[in-house]
């Protein structure tokens, strides 16, 4: 491995053909309208909004509802608990810092609230994972400053 004047480092395999240094992983941007979600995943709880006009459940994070437009949003905690509505297993990731992680379950969860939250399938074999299964999140400190919210069977 070298590094170029720009601290950019680099290294070439045994043919001698250059590599690029690997790509960092997504990490979510931290944004006003989403700050609760990603503050309250830190602290180890599932918040979603609300409308408090209607009283539906939304995810992902918005300005307006979705049903009745009303801008009057409130962050609320949710039980955590749900099912998998359905679910991929990932064999070659599309991002090489997910690479090292196949085969992994990417879902979508639906929770008892009945918003739907696209997540990880983890705590079982990908191949154990079904449509309809209980599921309980569970919250992985991925670094200091972010924590993800996955699913497990319940
Ligand atoms: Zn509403």
């Amino acid at each position: 491995m070298t590094t170029t004047p720009a601290g950019k480092s680099t290294s070439t395999t045994s043919d001698g053909a250059r590599q690029r240094p690997p790509k960092p992983l997504p990490r979510p941007e931290l944004k006003s309208l989403t700050a609760p979600y990603w503050d309250a995943a830190k602290r180890h709880e599932l918040v979603m909004q609300r409308c408090t006009a209607c009283a539906g459940w939304i995810f992902y994070p918005r300005e307006q509802c979705p049903v009745c437009f009303s801008q009057k949003l409130e962050w609320a905690p949710v039980s955590g608990r749900g099912r998998v509505y359905t679910y991929t297993i990932v064999y070659q990731s599309a991002h090489p810092g997910f690479q090292s992680d196949t085969p992994y379950t990417y879902g979508i969860v639906q929770l008892d609230e009945g918003v739907r939250i696209p997540t990880n399938i983890v705590g079982c074999a990908p191949q154990d994972v079904r449509v309809d299964m209980p599921v309980v999140a569970v919250f992985d400190d991925v670094s200091a400053d972010w924590t993800l919210v996955k699913f497990k069977p319940a």
